[in-house]
């Protein structure tokens, strides 16, 4: 006997679902007066597309609205549009069935299908918005006339999801949604409320929104949106003093933006947007940026890092992505290749602009330096491909001649001859002088890495050329030396020791073209670093790695040469000499612990006496 087959569709009981819906639909109640805002948008959108598709005839196209009206005495929040409106065919359809969405029938309808429903600007996308009413609301009465000759209709559902359909009164087309507003959500009763969701959600939205408080005697005559925000228009439409002006409104930052980077993508990506380089303050000022994220014009959210990477983040702008629906989860933006791709775009654009200004405006770029560097650093080490665009265009500020700055491969060209692929850098010019000087009187250009992002940067430029090496002053002698003969004293490495009170000291002796300095320290780069790292990561429990610490002393010295001769002679003064000569090398080297201080204090005026 043949199997009986049975099919069937899972069917929804209202009741049970509405309480998810009131409860769960979005995170944020405020979010309910952005849908329906939205709706009533896309209500005059629609109606402005069958007019330019000449199906509505005889429609006047201009004057349309949205009122958004509090009334705290009927404990009401009204959103009315003079839209495309309902007919009762059309309400008991779109209203009374959840998640039949208008929006996309509108779209396959007017458009066919297979053309992006966003591309002309209707926000409408899951036919659940409208029910996020029900979130903040006991009852909800929509009273709607169609653009066309229909009657107008009136609908009252309670928040168990029991509606009744009426016979209703509107003489003019479009819609009102009525929402009476529950005794738990009475703050959606303030004024301010209200006046802080539309200006976070709606105040780029397409149709002039008007807010109205009831028996207040002020009308108000202003909008509270812009309808054609700047990101819209085209560049070359747009003014500096307009990018300007924009900023410092929609981010209430004074201080004026470095520049700006206006993106325009067209098909297949679609998304616009404008991207500001804020002024930092200090080097972690930096968090404090703010991407924000609309859909056609409609606010979704701040600083999506799924959109745009974590790095950018310390940017500050707009982007508008129509192809992203309002409320996608963060999981589907994670796996979704489209958006790696608006993603990748936005990093392509903004290393654009750091090459042009690079390359057309050098004295331009090299003034902004200070202010980008922190981001182009921070970016380039989060990302190889970012760092691959603008690798070019990194400078290096000369530690030495105020002002001048190298890139690398101009560094290196200088370098060629007397220190091939080694970067000379300091991280102090004040600890480091007497480094900075003896390498200036050899003519080395020494560059400065003050900050740890700085530090952390050059491990990306070494894993990007291996052939380079970035060696700090006080790593190494090569560049310092003169081939003079060398005459060592075991004698007087002994005395070392025994003055540092470090039996495992590294003493060695080299002839130094600089005469006067008896002895310097050298700690080499690798050890450096990793104490540096351990540092800052404050891996306290870690056991303490020795410094890899060697103290060069300078046989072209008249004083070593002393302390030579004093070691055979009078070994007392030979110990105060080496221990002064050691001290001093410490003192050129980095600030010392408050007892090397005392005990150098103390023995400096001993000495001072037999002068
Ligand atoms: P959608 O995601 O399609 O906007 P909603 O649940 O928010 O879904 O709304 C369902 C449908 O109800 C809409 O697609 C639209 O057809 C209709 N609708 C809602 N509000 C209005 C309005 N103000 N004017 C005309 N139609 C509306």
């Amino acid at each position: 006997m043949a199997e009986e087959i049975k099919k069937g569709g899972i069917s929804v009981d209202i009741e049970h679902i509405f309480p998810i819906i009131k409860k769960w639909l979005y995170s944020e109640k405020e979010i309910f007066l952005r849908e329906i805002v939205s709706n009533a948008s896309d209500a005059v959108t629609k109606l402005k597309r069958l007019s330019s598709l000449g199906k509505a005839d005889g429609i006047d196209v201009s004057g349309f609205k949205i009122t958004v009206t509090l009334d705290k005495g009927e404990r009401t929040l009204t959103v009315s549009d003079n839209g495309i409106g309902m007919s009762r065919d059309e309400l008991e359809r779109y209203l009374c069935q959840i998640a039949l969405s208008g929006a996309v029938e509108f779209i396959q309808k007017y458009e066919g299908d297979g053309q992006e429903a966003s591309k002309d600007g209707i926000i409408g996308h899951f036919g659940l918005g409208f029910y996020s009413s029900f979130m903040v609301s006991d009852e909800v009465t929509v009273v709607t006339r169609s653009y066309t000759d229909s009657p107008a209709v009136k609908w009252v559902c309670t928040s168990d999801g029991e509606y009744e359909i009426f016979d209703g009164e509107r003489e003019e087309r479009g819609t009102d949604v009525i929402m009476k507003i529950s005794s738990e959500e009475s703050e959606f009763l303030t004024e301010g409320k209200i006046r802080q969701i539309l200006n976070k959600f709606c105040a780029f939205m397409p149709v002039p929104i008007y807010f109205v408080v009831e028996g207040d005697e002020k009308e108000d005559n202003e909008p509270v949106n812009d309808t054609t925000p700047l990101w819209q228009k085209s560049p070359s439409e747009c003014t500096e003093e307009e990018y300007k002006e924009f900023y410092g409104k929609v981010f209430n930052d004074f201080k004026e933006p470095l520049f700006y980077i206006h993106i325009n993508a067209d098909y297949p990506l679609n998304f616009k947007g404008i991207l500001y380089f804020p002024k930092l303050n200090h080097e972690y000022d930096s968090l404090e940026g703010q991407v924000k994220l609309y859909y056609n014009q409609v606010f979704v959210a701040d600083n999506i890092k799924e959109v745009i990477p974590e790095y950018m983040l310390m940017l500050k702008g707009v982007l508008d992505c129509p192809e992203l629906p309002l409320n996608v989860s963060r999981s589907y933006l994670q796996n979704s290749g489209y958006v790696a791709k608006i993603s990748a775009h936005i990093v392509k654009k903004v290393a654009d602009k750091l090459n042009s200004l690079f390359n057309n405006e050098r004295e331009k770029y090299e003034g902004l330096w200070d202010d980008i560097k922190t981001f182009v650093e921070y970016a380039s080490i989060r990302d190889k491909k970012f760092h691959d665009r603008v690798k070019k265009n990194v400078i290096f500020r000369s530690a030495t001649e105020n002002g001048k700055f190298y890139t690398l491969d101009e560094y290196l060209e200088i370098a060629k001859e007397k220190h091939e692929n080694t970067v000379y850098y300091a991280t102090d010019v004040t600890t480091q002088a007497q480094y900075i000087s003896m390498f200036e009187s050899e003519q080395i250009q020494i560059i400065l890495l003050d900050r740890m992002l700085d530090t952390q940067y050059i491990h990306t430029v070494e894993q990007d050329r291996s052939e380079v090496k970035f060696v700090r002053i006080d790593a190494d002698t090569a560049v310092l030396k003169n081939d003079g003969e060398i005459t060592e004293s075991e004698k007087v490495t002994e005395i070392f020791k025994k003055v540092s009170k470090n039996e495992e000291l590294k003493v060695k002796y080299e002839s130094l073209k600089d005469e006067k300095t008896p002895a310097l320290i050298n700690i080499s780069e690798q050890s450096r670093r990793f104490e540096d790292m351990m540092k800052m990561y404050r891996m306290d429990g870690m056991p303490n790695m020795p410094t890899d610490m060697t103290l060069i002393v300078n046989v072209n010295s008249a004083l070593v040469q002393k302390l030579i001769s004093l070691s055979q002679s009078d070994e007392e003064k030979a110990h105060l000499l080496a221990k002064q000569i050691y001290t001093l090398s410490l003192i050129a080297q980095r600030q010392l612990t408050a007892d090397e201080l005392k005990a150098f204090l103390n023995e400096s005026y001993e000495m001072l006496m037999n002068i």
